[in-house]
Parts: C-alpha cells; structure tokens; sequence
C-alpha cells in the first residue's frame, strides 16, 4: 500500500516511515471518537487507521454510541466550545457522562496509545481501565472562542490526559497543565475523493446533476451546519449573479453524531427556492465530491468557526483558488492573495468571486500554488509521521524520556520541519 505513494511524495518522506515504524512496530494504538461516517475527523481516521496498521502497527479504531438526547447534548457542547452562547444544563451534562460510562462498559479502550478525539467522548477518561499516560486527547474543532463555562468543564477531563493536540496554534489553551502540541490534518491523494479523474468522469457527475460545464461553477462541499454559513455563500452567489451568469453547488450529507444538519439545510433550501441555478445536494459520494471539485471555477468554504477545513485541502489539491472564512484552520491553509483569499463577510466573498471570474489566469495561477502547498504540507504521509511521532513522545514519556520541542508560547511541534510554503506571484 505504502509503495503506492512513492512518486508522489518524496521518497524521503518514505523512508522515514518505515524507519520510524521498525521502532514502534508492535506497539498497538487505538483511536475513539464520535461517527464513523461524515466530517473530517472520520475522514482523516478512514485515511490514517490502513496506514499505520499496514507499518506493522496495531491499530484499531473505536466509535461511541449515544441516544439522541446524547447527540443533542454533545453538538450543544460542540456549539458552545466554537462560541455559540448556550449554557448546558447539570441534568445534560449528567445525561453526557452516563453515556460514555454505558459506553467506556463495552468497549476495548486498551492500547499502548489511546486517542480520543474531540469532545464527545473526552470523559472516557473516568471510566477507562487505561493508564493516563498513554491518553492523548486529539481537538478537531475551533477552540478560539470557547464557552468559558462549558471548557471549564471539558478542562477537568482534558487536563488529566497525557498531552493535547490542536491542529494550530490559535486553539492552545494558556489554562491547560499538559503538553499541547500541534498536529495539521491531512488528505489522502490515492483516495477516491482526490484521486485523479478524467474529464468524462466529471462529466458523468454535473452531467447527473444537470450542471452546466460551459458556465462558472462555484462549489461549497459541507455538512448543513451554520457555523460553515451556507446561508453567507447564498447571499455572497445572489450578489455576484447578478453581473455574472454562474451557477452555486451545496452539496453536503450529513454526520450520525450531527442532529443539527436536516434543520439547517430546510434553511438552505429555503432561500435557495426559485433560483434554478443553485443546487442543494444530498450526501454526495467520495466520487461525486472529487468531480464537483473538480469542476468548481471557484471553491468556498466560508466558515464562521473552522477546527480545520480539510474541504479546503481538499480543494486546493484539485488545482482551485478557495475562498475561505478568516478563522481556525482555513487561516493556516490559504495563502492570502496566492492560494485563494481570506474574507469575513458574504459582501467580501461575493468581492473576490468577482474578482476571480474576471481574471481566469490568476484564478489558474492560484490554483497551482495552492496544489503545490497541499504537496509540501497536508499530504497523509507527513501526517502519519506525525503521528508516529506522537506515539514515540508518548511511549517515552512514560519512561521519562520526553522528546518534545518545547516553542516559545508553550506549544510543541512534532517532528518540526521547515515549513515550505508557495511564495507570492
Ligand atoms: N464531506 C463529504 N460529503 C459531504 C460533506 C462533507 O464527504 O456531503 C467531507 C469533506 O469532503 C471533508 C469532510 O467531509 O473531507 C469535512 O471535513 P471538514 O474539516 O471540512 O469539516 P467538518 O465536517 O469536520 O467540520
């Protein structure tokens, strides 16, 4: 499997890997979180669980279940943690803590290295048999802005782990007694939702949809949820259509651990009705997603809230300028004016998707740069040596031996390397 990659990604990078695996090889990780299906952290776990496993790693990957009321409490966590101004109630919290227990009763939670991703099943930490030490809490989502009550309460569970990663820097917390280090995401470009494809095969997809290849495609992948602002990518579309005759794509499906999703896209539907140019699709394939990225003119995710963005990654990959909301990790990903821009607004969105229509060579230019930073930064290689990394750290942790690199602010980078970039045009 790993030979496949060669080619792709230096065969130094390669190499690492299998060095890095005969040291750890054996040595058995276990990954937790919320939803085998939908949104990036069962994206990213689909993607990295064969790779460590086929490096001769034992690696098995656990998902908690819930009744709704516990989905519902959870993604008002979600909410609250990314800056939504809800309280949660002691009688919810209680309903949260005794699922995880239900569920800490039947699960194998024994590895060397556990991680836990994400809030929802951050508690486990009371009701696993596992050493602290070997507990890493991975957070996938904006930490910015937290609710100051509900992380006072996330706290007391996070701070017990053996160290905490965020995907960038603006998500550490000054408040945490633990190692936190950071850790980008990452795609997979042998995947079936990045994979080359050929242009019959794009084709056959908008074709399917009933969109029109001869006009500007702009394209929003993302799960119904108000904190990616499907309603902002509307507003910012009706603005530009008026002197531009292109079409808007929505497509998203929806996540097992998400009760929000069927609410917001009655939203979405709402105020796309009538206009016979905007479609709102549901759960799109992994081929369906690549050929609609494909064929985008212009991708957007304009988040309000972002953990990462992995859609920008993945946009980018397909040689397109992504127009992304200025916030977490879709700050990290687009070079400002060289990948794509930056905006905080749906008036400035609809400025740049301007901007972009008018001037095909800069948005071909930028999508290039963008292709060439996804290579040096987000592939899955780096992010599987980053994870062995996070392994060896904490396996020789436990004897004393930690291997971190500390940074000024009190974040750690793993297995930091010059960070390349694409310069400006
Ligand atoms: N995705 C998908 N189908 C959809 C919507 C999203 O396959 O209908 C994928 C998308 O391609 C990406 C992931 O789900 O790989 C979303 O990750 P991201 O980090 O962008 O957002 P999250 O959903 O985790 O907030």
């Amino acid at each position: 499997m790993i030979e496949k990659y060669r080619g792709i990604v230096p065969d130094a990078a390669l190499d690492e890997l299998y060095a890095l695996s005969r040291i750890l090889r054996t040595r058995s990780l276990l990954h937790v979180n919320s939803t085998r299906t939908g949104g990036g952290v069962a994206e990213i776990l689909a993607g990295i669980v064969p790779w460590t496993e086929s490096l001769g790693i034992p690696t098995r990957w656990e998902v908690i279940s819930g009744t709704p009321g516990f989905f519902e409490v959870t993604k008002s966590m979600h909410n609250a943690l990314q800056g939504a101004d809800i309280e949660i109630s002691h009688s919810d919290l209680q309903v949260y803590l005794q699922n995880l227990q239900d569920n800490a009763r039947r699960m194998q939670l024994n590895a060397d290295v556990v991680v836990i991703h994400d809030p929802q099943p951050a508690y486990l930490i009371d009701y696993c048999p596992v050493n602290p030490k070997s507990l890493v809490w991975r957070c996938h989502i904006d930490l910015s802005h937290p609710s100051a009550h509900v992380w006072r309460f996330l706290r007391q569970a996070v701070s017990r782990y053996a160290m905490v990663v965020f995907h960038v820097p603006q998500f550490a917390q000054a408040d945490l007694p633990v190692p936190q280090v950071l850790i980008a995401p990452s795609i997979d470009p042998l995947a079936d939702k990045n994979r080359h494809l050929d242009e019959e095969e794009i084709t056959a997809v908008t074709d399917r949809f009933g969109i029109d290849r001869s006009r500007p495609i702009l394209v929003q992948i993302s799960r119904f949820d108000r904190f990616k602002d499907p309603l902002g990518v509307i507003k910012a579309y009706k603005q530009v259509r008026q002197n531009f005759d292109c079409q808007l794509v929505l497509a998203g499906g929806s996540a097992t651990d998400d009760p929000e999703g069927p609410r917001v896209r009655a939203e979405v539907e709402q105020a796309a009705a009538g206009d016979p140019d905007i479609f709102v699709l549901s759960s799109p394939t992994d081929i369906e997603v690549n050929a609609l990225q494909r064929a985008a003119t212009v991708i957007l995710q304009k988040s309000v809230r972002e953990g990462f963005g992995l859609t920008v990654t993945e946009a980018m990959w397909k040689g397109k300028p992504v127009i992304g909301g200025a916030v977490g990790g879709i700050t990290s990903q687009i070079v400002h004016g060289v990948t794509g821009f930056l905006v905080h607004s749906p008036d400035g969105a609809a400025f740049r998707l301007r901007y972009l229509l008018s001037h095909p060579r800069a948005t071909r230019q930028m999508g290039e740069k963008g292709r060439e930073h996804v290579r040096h930064n987000y592939l899955i290689t780096r992010h599987v040596r980053d994870y062995l990394l996070l392994m060896l750290n904490i396996l020789e942790g436990r004897s004393g031996r930690p291997i971190l690199l500390p940074r000024k602010n009190g974040t750690v980078i793993l297995g930091e390397k010059p960070h390349e970039s694409v310069s400006g045009p």
